[in-house]
């Protein structure tokens, strides 16, 4: 059997599992997810593993070893609204075609295979990320049950028609000796390993984010009767902020920073913008770098709107520090693939930002063309695929012999 073939073909019938007809969208605990799951206990339980499912809506598939530990293996089932067919199930597939590729060889390992194919991580339905590894890391309280989605569901209510206890979620949480890592295939999602010419590259570390909104206030007046001299105008000192905002993150290695929302009010062809308010989101791989540049930005901003006599204000939205791979689990995943070994660091958050509160993370990413995803034009090739199923095969012989 050609397993990457039959990762892609699985990919495409996973495709059809979807709440709206045309397109892809999977939300956590959906009709659709349900037709999914049915689909990934057949293939995890064709290739030897024994499935269960937890109250969150996690299928954890099993295939035993010889010895106590488990290396965890996974990625998340859900998926955006109008996404790919790749983000997330390629993951989960990827791993479930390397336990097979055992399974076939009647082979065990002397540690056991966990594949943890996670219920959310996108969070369309509850505007909440990573429920699925957060109740594995035993980090979804009682103030996620109660949220609600569109239709005013809790989440409590949605997990309970899913087939699960939303009162012994706890119990869910990872109880048993530290796992021996826990290593994720994921679609790279940006367009750098294409640039390189290679099919997969091992993650160095999770960006960490920091996320803020900021409303510049001048004074709205007409556009024709206002001169220039005695503007106060918002949006003029905004564009400096957004264009500072690029230098800043182009003047440093590995960082982005993105001004993705800007509002211009009151927003007429004819009026002077009084106010403009808009959305900053830097990232880096390092947690120092970002700081500086956050608080520089921040500095920039005021500086900016004083020189134009303009009011500011700044809300911190989120930090998240960044998560460093493992180096030895990222050191046997460069062994693994050997001669064109290239790391990368990963500017979109995880699963396994949650997973590594309790074990060691090691992530490969798979070249994906243009970089696109979130989008059905998100695309993989087959041999990629290829590579990657060896890599992780390789990686666990390595691991197993260590
Ligand atoms: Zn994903």
């Amino acid at each position: 059997m050609n397993l990457a073939q039959t990762v892609m073909d699985r990919c495409d019938e996973l495709a059809t599992c979807s709440e709206e007809e045309g397109r892809l969208t999977r939300p956590f605990a959906s009709d659709s997810m349900r037709r999914a799951h049915k689909h990934v206990r057949k293939w995890m339980r064709q290739a030897g593993m024994t499935v269960t499912r937890d109250n969150v809506g996690n299928l954890r598939g099993r295939y035993e070893g010889s010895g106590t530990r488990t290396l965890l293996l996974g990625s998340h089932l859900d998926s955006v609204r109008d996404a790919g067919k790749y983000d997330g199930p390629l993951g989960v597939m990827v791993a479930i075609a390397a336990v097979q590729k055992l399974h076939d060889a009647g082979e065990r390992l002397p540690f056991a295979l966990e594949v943890l194919a996670f219920a959310d991580e996108e969070g369309l339905r509850f505007g909440s990320t990573y429920l699925g590894s957060r109740s594995v890391a035993g980090r979804l309280g009682e103030d996620d049950l109660r949220r609600t989605d569109g239709d005013g569901v809790t989440m409590a209510e949605a997990i309970r028609r899913f087939g699960g206890d939303p009162t012994t979620i706890a119990d869910d949480r990872w109880s048993g000796e530290r796992p021996l890592g826990y290593v994720e295939v994921h679609i790279e999602q940006g367009p750098v390993l294409e640039k390189l010419g290679l099919p997969v590259g091992v993650v160095s570390a999770i960006a960490g984010q920091s996320r803020f909104e900021i409303t510049f206030t001048g004074e709205a007046g007409h556009a024709g009767t206002v001169p220039m001299g005695h503007r106060r105008d918002a949006l003029v000192v905004a564009s400096w902020f957004v264009d500072g905002v690029r230098a800043r993150a182009e003047g440093t290695e590995g960082m982005v920073a993105t001004v993705g929302r800007l509002e211009v009010r009151p927003g007429a062809a004819n009026v002077i913008p009084g106010e403009v308010f808009l959305t900053l989101d830097v990232r880096s791989a390092h947690d120092e770098d970002r700081r500086l540049a956050c608080d520089e930005l921040l500095g920039f901003a005021s500086k900016i709107a004083e020189h134009k006599k303009v009011g500011v204000a700044i809300n911190p939205v989120s930090e998240r520090a960044a998560v460093a791979c493992s180096p030895s689990i990222t050191g046997l995943l460069r062994q693994a693939r050997g001669e064109g070994a290239v790391e990368v660091p990963s500017g979109a958050g995880h699963d396994a930002v949650y997973m590594s509160e309790i074990t060691d993370i090691g992530m490969l990413f798979v070249r994906c063309k243009g970089g696109i995803s979130h989008n059905p034009a998100e695309s993989v090739e087959t041999e990629d695929v290829a590579v990657a199923i060896d890599v992780l095969g390789r990686f666990m012989e390595l691991l197993a012999r260590e």
